[in-house]
């Protein structure tokens, strides 16, 4: 099969043969032909947003900003105050950058596009059965599913080819829907999903500790050296103590500011799209609750900060499958001619890549069709009955 396997083609054909990148499709790995537009790096370990000049701002604002204060302000206050103060700032400064690098280097959780024949599948499924000749009536393309008694709308992507699961977005920037989607944040350079939300959140909040731990030992650093000197002398004595407070005073405010945003919304078990849009707000009077929502604050906290990580669903270290190897497989497990060949009758429900994590579970696998790239922890049920209810409209 490897054989036979279609070869990248070397673009310049000058090159001696034993330089041209002839490499056959099964050696190349998904991140390599990922159809989105992120960047990969470290042979695809880790994955960013196309463009991250702001997240390299963040870094050098955040690190600039430490550094300056370690070396100005930390060995008079350890000095004259006390030895906890740069272990702290140490302790914190570490834990900001692992939740920020953690944010912004992961899979925020991609739903994959669908193949050509699954595509197929769905166009199919959905066209209207009883269709006049030379008449073209477009597919539905919207789909109902019940989680906890809310009749939540799944709408079609047309990029990716899927029905989005229920708060799954489509992110223009990185050209992918997103599970969970929260927002794009250009500070972390990268989407803010379902895989990575819990990291930004700690991120904020220990950003925001870190700026007032700073803001906090300058204000001392400057108000100690006044007593020994006029203020103005202590001004001059260090004059990047100003300096930093000046760059703290001002980032702290936004910081806190997201950080509580972001509190209230976790809190609750809101995405800030959602709370953007307005989902769960009542409609023309009708009661709209949230349907994700445990009920209680400490359960939505445990929830979107302890819940499980779940695995990413791009798997883009793993190996390409040739087309023609997938349809074998297809065939195989569908007992169909090909996988293009899509059966007349009867209609299936319409392949859906996978219904929100939080909301559905075993009852919801007929409706996957063949499809073998969805992981087996996407289907979790929490509605009472464990049913899924699905409608084209
Ligand atoms: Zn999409
Ligand atoms: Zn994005």
């Amino acid at each position: 099969m490897q054989n036979s396997s279609p070869i990248k083609c070397c673009s310049d054909a000058n090159l001696p043969i034993e330089k041209c990148d002839y490499r056959p499709i099964m050696s190349q790995k998904n991140w390599e032909v990922f159809p989105g537009r992120n960047k990969f790096y470290c042979d695809g370990r880790i994955i960013m947003s196309r463009s991250n000049c702001v997240f390299a701002m963040t870094v050098i604002l955040i690190i600039g900003t430490t550094g300056l204060f370690f070396a100005f302000d930390c060995p008079y206050l350890s000095e004259k105050v006390t030895l906890a103060i740069p272990i702290v700032g140490g302790l914190l400064f570490l834990f900001v950058m692992g939740t920020l690098l953690r944010t912004a280097f992961s899979d925020p959780g991609i739903i994959p596009r669908a193949q050509a024949d699954e595509a197929a599948y769905i166009e199919k499924s959905l066209a209207p059965q009883t269709m006049e000749p030379g008449v073209y009536r477009p597919p539905a393309r919207q789909m109902d599913v019940e989680v906890k008694g809310q009749i939540i709308k799944l709408k079609y992507c047309f990029t990716c080819k899927i029905f989005r699961p229920p708060r799954a977005s489509h992110c223009s920037m990185c050209d992918n829907c997103v599970e969970r989607f929260d927002h794009h944040c250009p500070w972390v350079g990268n989407c803010v999903g379902k895989r990575n939300y819990r990291y930004f959140y700690l991120f904020l909040v220990s950003l925001s500790i870190h700026c007032i731990f700073i803001l906090g030992c300058v204000i001392a650093h400057l108000v100690l050296l006044s007593k020994e000197l006029s203020f103005l002398d202590a001004l001059k004595e260090t004059p990047t103590s100003a300096l930093v407070f000046i760059i703290s005073f001002f980032s702290v405010w936004s910081v806190a500011g997201l950080a509580g945003f972001h509190t209230y919304l976790v809190s609750s078990n809101l995405t800030t799209n959602e709370d953007i849009k307005g989902t769960w707000a009542a409609k023309r009077g009708e009661k709209n609750e949230n349907p994700y929502s445990e009920g209680s604050l400490f359960g939505n906290c445990c929830r979107v900060i302890c819940g499980p990580v779940h695995p990413s669903l791009i798997r883009r270290r793993d190996p390409v499958i040739p087309e023609a190897e997938k349809n074998d497989v297809n065939n195989k497990t569908n007992n169909t001619s090909t996988a293009i060949s899509i059966p007349d009758v009867p209609p299936t429900p319409p392949i859906i890549h996978d219904i929100d994590t939080e909301s559905l579970q075993s009852q919801s696998a007929p409706i996957l069709g063949n499809r073998t790239s969805i992981s087996s922890d996407t289907f979790h049920d929490e509605s009472e009955n464990g049913l899924l209810k699905l409608s084209s409209v």
